[in-house]
């Protein structure tokens, strides 16, 4: 098992009137490489992030172990810096992407190198638990919805909906997360109305911006400024299948050499197992030169 790193969330987790943001998070080993990739294959992967999250996240403020149901409980933005600790803390500060430019008669392909540290936001300054959206009418009569930000459990209950319908499914996630509606005279309102969907979604997403990274870029050949949402659990999953490749090759040759067991080395983290085989080629190396 690999040693945890302590680091904080933007948000943090709220229970029983306590708000704790610091966590421990430790590195991914070759064993969760393996149950990521071929246990959790076909996973949606708003579960796929509660299954990586639960197994690497090991203690939340003063919660030891860290369950699935608080993985679920954390906003989306706080389950999107634990995913991207997780990434520093397995393979490193620096992700690259491969992207096209959105210009169709450029269509140039872009390799584009981001730091993790410039995806993740400080603290957020409020910590509450409920918050509310007036929206005013034209006649000066106001609605006011009470609503808590969404969290992996929602996302949960609309990755299937999502799959197909990304819109259906945004409306979903909106309504589970509305508490109250009601009327500028204090009346409940059965219904929510759609009209303030969008601002909704808004007020949401300025209240949990690490939920959404969105990258601002340019093209270096038609010159072209776009933008494009980074998501880290789809870079993640697709970085993870990539590896794989080397994983077995990776244990094969450790086995072999140092008698260790499977267990053993996939019990270690990427870059201690990329330690012992670097020694292993130089001591090959040498072995052949001589
Ligand atoms: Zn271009």
């Amino acid at each position: 098992m690999t040693n945890p790193v302590a680091t904080t969330i933007p948000g943090g987790y709220c229970a029983n009137g306590g708000h704790w943001r610091e966590v421990h998070v430790r590195p991914l080993t070759g064993a969760d490489q393996l149950f990521l990739t071929e246990e959790c294959e076909g996973l949606l992967p708003a579960h796929w992030v509660t299954e990586a999250l639960t197994r690497c996240v090991t203690r939340l403020g003063p919660h030891e172990p860290v369950t699935r149901e608080t993985i679920r409980s954390l906003t989306v933005g706080d389950r999107e810096a634990l995913l991207l600790h997780l990434r520093r803390l397995s393979w490193g500060e620096r992700l690259r992407c491969l992207l096209t430019c959105p210009v169709p008669q450029c269509g140039e392909k872009l390799e584009v190198e981001l730091a993790i540290g410039d995806l993740l936001l400080p603290p957020y300054r409020e910590v509450v638990q409920e918050h509310e959206l007036a929206v005013g009418e034209e006649d000066g009569a106001a609605t006011v919805v009470r609503f808590r930000l969404p969290t992996g459990s929602d996302q949960e209950a609309v990755a299937m909906v999502a799959h197909t319908d990304v819109a259906e499914a945004a409306g979903l996630l909106l309504r589970r997360c509305v508490r109250s509606t009601s009327s500028s005279d204090g009346n409940t309102l059965d219904t929510f109305p759609e009209v303030i969907s969008q601002q909704l979604a808004d007020q949401m997403a300025a209240l949990d911006p690490q939920a959404e990274i969105t990258l601002q870029l340019a093209c270096p050949v038609c010159g072209s400024a776009f933008s494009v949402i980074f998501d880290t659990a789809s870079y993640l999953i697709q970085e993870l299948e990539l590896e794989m490749r080397h994983l077995y090759r990776e244990v094969h040759l450790l086995a072999y050499h140092y008698h260790w067991s499977a267990t053993e080395i996939l019990g270690m983290s990427t870059a201690k197992r990329r330690k012992f085989l670097r020694l292993l080629e130089e001591e090959l190396t040498q072995g052949a030169a001589q």
